[in-house]
């Protein structure tokens, strides 16, 4: 597979540590607020490469933090700790806050087909393991004391690697908020790894160390987990283009100076969803959320399918109007797919091949989703029998997840069985019981015509009176 790079700035051949197996870790989301959409889009395509590369053969292995400790907008300590902001909004518990919102991710990704990474771990789990680490990097002098926190000392390094390979105004748009001036620091780039002395007094949680009471600092979880679950040798590194610096920047830096080798080979970076208005954002409180796609009638699954008709390195621009053509796009396939016959013979394994081929060519060039979806269309129009198409529709849907064939049959089911209930219809045939029993039965002929005229065919039964369209 061709997949960009962000760590050398190419495309390149995916190539792994060890043949046929993958490591991938993925930034889990920081729980004091919901998923908005834009972090979803990050999630949906993280989720169809893990899922290309299983449907390609790899024996993959994924893990995931969730971010449920105090993260502060910057290492200058002067933002506000996210959790607690929650936590003061809701008036609850950090914790109550991090298991509420833990779960409503996993909704929202469920109902987008997102597969849960096979390990997911909170960051609040590990504190043993990031003491252990910090603990290495003063060993080994590539970190400090200093004014009561425990700093990464970045001019230890040969190289602190920054991934400029984006548009400057992306990174500079989508960095966290930036870092500010903190005299403990020997260099600018140095980050903290432990804190015990914080501006910012009512940090909720904090652990013992042998540095003082406190916390960690803001990119040692994803280090440490990673690690833990996935060893020593990672293949595969994802987030949003927000996480590249200075995020990912300080996991390298104090993942190589601990290990002594280079720790991730690839590095995949999701650029935004934006809106009109510019970019989406957790931290400034309006944001769209599955749910509300869903009070407004779309389905999520629609919104996945607007994920995957653009490109993973290209800025994405929501709009409701975009929203609606995916809609229909949607609600289009399934129509299509619905009017197959899936049972008019057998499967002409032979004729897959090309269309496969296809597919597969298309994520295999970097992940063009796409293209991908072109191969459905082409699935559509293809001179093969119904079963065929429904087994490469079946075989594709391993990686897209838009359950087009269940879908269609749900509506096939909804189409033919008798006792739908459909508002409009149901009042229709109210009228006409209600008509009958005053012995009006004129009228109710007349409506049983009417629902006729729509296809609607009455039937009475002992339970009362159902309908099937014909
Ligand atoms: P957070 O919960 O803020 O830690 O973010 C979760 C994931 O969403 C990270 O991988 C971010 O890089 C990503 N992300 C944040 N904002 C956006 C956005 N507007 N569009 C796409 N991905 C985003
Ligand atoms: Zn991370």
């Amino acid at each position: 597979m061709q997949l960009y790079n962000s760590l050398t700035h190419q495309k390149e051949e995916f190539i792994t540590h060890e043949p046929n197996k993958c490591t991938m870790y993925t930034c889990g989301p920081t729980v004091y607020h919901f998923a908005h959409i834009g972090n979803l889009r990050t999630y949906i395509m993280e989720d169809v490469l893990d899922r290309f590369l299983r449907y390609s053969g790899y024996d993959l292995k994924r893990a995931m933090n969730i971010t449920d400790v105090g993260h502060l907008s910057s290492d200058a300590d002067t933002g506000e700790d996210k959790m607690l902001k929650g936590a003061k909004r809701e008036h609850k518990t950090v914790m109550e806050i991090a298991k509420f919102y833990t779960d409503a991710f996993f909704a929202d990704c469920e109902k987008l087909h997102i597969r849960r990474p096979d390990v997911i771990e909170p960051a609040t789990n590990c504190i043993p393991e990031y003491i252990s680490l910090i603990r290495t990097l003063l060993e080994k002098g590539y970190a400090y004391q200093a004014g009561g926190n425990v700093y990464f000392d970045t001019s230890k390094l040969k190289q602190y690697h920054v991934f400029h390979d984006f548009d400057e105004d992306d990174l500079r748009e989508g960095v966290r908020e930036g870092v500010e001036a903190d005299s403990n620091k020997r260099n600018r780039n140095d980050f903290v790894l432990w804190f015990t002395k914080s501006k910012f007094e009512d940090q909720a949680l904090k652990w013992d160390s042998p540095w003082g009471v406190g916390y960690p600092g803001w990119h040692i979880e994803c280090s440490a987990i990673s690690m833990k679950h996935l060893g020593e040798y990672l293949d595969l590194h994802c987030g949003g283009i927000d996480n590249a610096f200075p995020h990912h920047t300080n996991e390298i830096a104090q993942s190589e100076a601990y290990l002594g080798h280079q720790w991730c080979s690839h590095w995949f970076h999701v650029l935004h969803l934006n809106t009109s208005s510019g970019k989406m954002s957790k931290s400034k409180g309006e944001f769209l959320t599955v749910s509300l796609l869903e009070e407004k009638g779309y389905n999520p699954l629609a919104y996945r399918l607007f994920c995957l008709q653009s490109h993973y390195r290209r800025l994405l621009e929501f709009s409701w109007e975009n929203m609606d053509n995916a809609q229909q796009a949607y609600d289009k396939l399934v129509s299509r797919v619905a009017a197959i016959d899936p049972d008019d013979g057998a499967v002409e394994t032979e004729a897959m091949a090309p269309l496969q081929a296809q597919f597969k060519a298309a994520l295999d060039n970097d992940l063009s989703t796409s293209l991908a979806v072109t191969a459905v269309y082409d699935v559509l129009k293809a001179k093969v029998n119904g079963a065929t198409k429904i087994a490469l529709l079946n075989d594709f849907d391993q990686v897209l997840a838009l359950d087009l064939v269940n879908a269609a049959a749900k509506k096939r089911e909804e189409q033919a069985a008798p006792g739908e209930s459909d508002a409009a219809i149901d009042a229709l045939i109210e009228a006409r019981q209600a008509a009958r029993k005053a012995k009006n039965f004129a009228e109710a002929d007349r409506i049983r015509d009417e629902l006729k005229a729509q296809g609607i065919e009455l039937i009475d039964t002992p339970q009362g009176v159902q309908w099937r369209r014909v």
